[in-house]
């Protein structure tokens, strides 16, 4: 779990189960020694962090290699797909740091993987069936029951030809007929008991409009569009285990209609899916969370999405480095949310600039200040980087700090702002608290301190001890700001195991907290979007790209208590 310094380290860390399979392909001069891996996503939603994971090992692997990694769009099903979904999947692979080779779509496959099955049902190793999908599925049986053979499964080829064709004229009503391939009904892997491989959808494609209305399935297309690109290690999730043997079902025709091809074959292999506490991954259902207006758009700061993370202020880095700390294995399970928080924590100790923001003001005033005066203080960028330097703070007799930071009527172990104690102000003076004002609510509305000028940061009577140190900005020179502080998107920590339950009804209400009247330094003017900052006790913030020049608006990333190095002290704790 120990950072990564030294470049070269990555080279002694042990290799993933798929990079030794890769590395035998290669000593063994598998495929001439060509890698080439594919990211095959289905552009009907924004990728999500478990994307990431597969991004990471599909162009992973591809460049460790010096092979390459080719996008292809999955898309053969135009109910669900969407050109703004493309846009998205290349602009999210590209931020991740990753370049594909070529980008291909299934759907310019489609002549080709017609011409396929064409050729299946000439050899007689596929078949149209008139039945309904409901028949199909009962006569499918169970795992330890042969299925049941289709009533057209003998049906003459001249005849599957002619209505293969007329399927794809859109003469043939949708769900009343499919092309099934003739495999084995009593096949022990269910997925050989005579799959379906076409079916009529009506509805334009948005690439290729309305010229085909027969639309292959998934196990059809995916591995046949693997071996059209010469695809040489096709990576995927643990589900497609039990689809492994008809890709290699299908791969076999291929290379019999392909003799040219010589030994190359495309092999599948399959890693565990990413699971995160408190979310969920499932694109379908974080469609709906969209469309219903239960988050503000896949970007919203709480979703799981790679443009929501981007917007909540994680960086490539963080989400590289969360890949890597998890790695791959053939075993599903749910990874803990803290790591991943922890991984941006860890990555933004070392980058962010450190600065003042009080997201809860309450006026202090030091009474033995001089007004109108301005001291500029000193303040370091970042403790973990000299190189970053540091910038000015100003300092004057009326300061905000943060409410809970003081107490009238405090216990003994509190070592912040109460009267009679001392306390630090951050990069300037130590001050005395002598008192406050409230309302006749009893609400506080002033704080007052003295403060002695003999112990400015920096000066020699700094070195007088007290417990605490609290954060603060100038009334006058601070700027107003707008702070989004999030929480889980989920009440409960493992929301998609709820079977029974409407999932929306495991939202966490409280995931969303708007701060309208937080004051942030000065030295915050001229900030960018996605600028990552440490607010000084507080937590890493970003800022939001809803801000405008005169309204800043920040989101906060992480607190700074780092939750997983307490779950990892315990997990020690109770296997000592
Ligand atoms: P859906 O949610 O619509 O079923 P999907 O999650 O399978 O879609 P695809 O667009 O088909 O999404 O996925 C593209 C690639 O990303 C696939 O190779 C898939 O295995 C991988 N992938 C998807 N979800 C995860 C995940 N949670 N962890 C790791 N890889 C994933
Ligand atoms: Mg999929």
């Amino acid at each position: 779990m120990e950072e990564m310094t030294n470049p070269n380290e990555g080279n002694k860390k042990s290799l993933n189960f798929i990079e030794v399979i890769v590395e035998k392909d290669l000593a063994e001069g598998k495929n001439d020694g060509r890698i080439q891996t594919r990211f095959p996503p289905e552009p009907n939603g924004y990728l999500h962090i478990g994307h990431a994971k597969a991004i990471c090992i599909d162009f992973g692997i591809a460049q460790k290699y010096g092979g390459v990694c080719n996008l292809r769009f999955d898309d053969t099903n135009p109910l669900k797909e969407d050109v703004e979904y493309v846009d998205s999947i290349m602009e999210d692979i590209r931020w991740l740091g990753y370049e594909w080779g070529n980008v291909y779509y299934a759907s310019d496959y489609f002549q080709q993987l017609w011409d396929f099955a064409v050729e299946l049902i000439k050899a007689g190793k596929a078949y149209i069936d008139e039945q309904s999908s409901e028949e199909i599925a009962k006569q499918k049986g169970t795992p330890t029951q042969a299925g049941t053979e289709s009533p057209f499964r003998n049906r003459p080829i001249a005849e599957n030809l002619a209505l293969f064709e007329k399927m794809n004229r859109g003469e043939i009503p949708e769900g009343s007929m499919v092309l099934r391939a003739k495999i084995d009904m009593a096949s022990s892997n269910m997925h050989f008991r005579d799959p379906i491989i076409y079916r009529v959808i009506m509805y334009p494609h948005h690439r290729t409009g309305s010229t085909w209305k027969a639309y292959p399935m998934y196990d059809f297309a995916h591995g046949e569009s693997d071996y059209f690109e010469g695809v040489t290690h096709s990576i995927c999730t643990l589900e497609f285990v039990v689809h492994r043997p008809l890709y290699d079902w299908f791969v076999d025709e291929l290379k019999r209609l392909h003799p040219e091809d010589g030994a190359y074959r495309p092999n599948q292999y399959e890693f565990n899916r990413l699971n995160l506490t408190y979310t969920m991954m499932s694109k379908r259902k974080l469609l709906q969370l969209v469309q219903e207006k239960l988050v503000s758009g896949w970007d919203d700061p709480r979703m799981p999405t790679i443009c929501g993370l981007r917007r909540r202020g994680y960086t490539p880095e963080s989400i590289h480095s969360f890949i890597d700390k998890i790695g791959y294995t053939k075993f599903d399970g749910v990874i803990d949310v803290a790591l991943l928080e922890h991984s941006i924590r860890e990555d933004l100790n070392r980058k962010a600039k450190r600065v003042s923001a009080v997201l809860d003001p309450v006026k202090l005033i030091i009474t033995n200040y001089p007004e109108g005066k301005t001291e500029m203080m000193e303040a370091v960028n970042n403790p973990e980087d000299e190189a970053m330097g540091s910038h000015q703070i100003a300092f004057t007799r009326e300061l905000y700090i943060e409410k809970e930071d003081f107490l009238d009527d405090a216990p003994k172990a509190f070592f912040r702002m109460t009267p009679g104690r001392e306390v630090r102000l951050k990069n300037a003076y130590i001050v005395n608290c002598t008192g406050c004002k409230k309302d006749p609510d009893g609400n506080i509305v002033e704080v007052y301190a003295t403060y002695d000028p003999e112990t400015r940061s920096g000066m020699p009577g700094s070195n007088r001890k007290v417990k605490g140190t609290i954060h603060w900005v100038s009334v006058q020179h601070s700027i107003t700001a707008e702070v989004r502080l999030y929480d889980r998107l989920f009440k409960i920590e493992n929301p998609g195991d709820e079977k029974d339950v409407d999932f929306r009804e495991l939202l966490n209400p409280d995931s969303l907290k708007i701060l309208t009247d937080c004051k942030v330094e000065a030295e915050l003017q001229n900030v960018k979007p996605y600028d990552n900052f440490q607010f000084q006790r507080l937590g890493y913030f970003n800022v939001d790209p809803d801000s405008e020049p005169n309204r800043l608006v920040f989101n906060r990333t992480v607190p700074l208590k780092d939750s997983w190095t307490k779950i990892k002290e315990n997990l020690q704790h109770a296997t000592n």
